[in-house]
């Protein structure tokens, strides 16, 4: 399920995402945006809308990897490198 994110160490509680959200579901708090997800309809608006990009739609199940749009073939060097590793490891352990 994608939902919006904020990122706190980011966001500079300028209250922009607040104004636009239709939903009334975002609070400035101590210069922090809180989304409260019970009111939330995941419209996406207000991803729409951040200066700085501290709030974005996610997939909070989906691996970061992924989510930073890796390409594919990427991954699968990636996965590749990994598990040569791995069978160099185990190798190298004590039986
Ligand atoms: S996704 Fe839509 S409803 Fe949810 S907080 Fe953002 S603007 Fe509001
Ligand atoms: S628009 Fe961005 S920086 Fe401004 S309060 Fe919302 S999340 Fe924070």
């Amino acid at each position: 399920m994608w939902i919006p994110i904020v990122d706190l160490r980011l966001c500079k509680g300028c209250g922009e995402c607040a104004q636009v959200c239709p939903d009334n579901a975002i609070e400035i708090v101590d210069k922090k945006s809180i989304i409260d997800y019970n009111e939330c309809t995941c419209c996406g608006v207000c991803d729409r809308v951040c200066p700085i990009g501290a709030l974005e739609i996610k997939n909070p199940t989906m691996p970061p990897i992924l989510e930073k749009g890796v390409q594919l073939e990427t991954l699968k060097d990636e996965v590749k490198r990994l598990k040569q590793k791995l069978r160099e490891m185990r190798k190298t352990m004590p039986l």
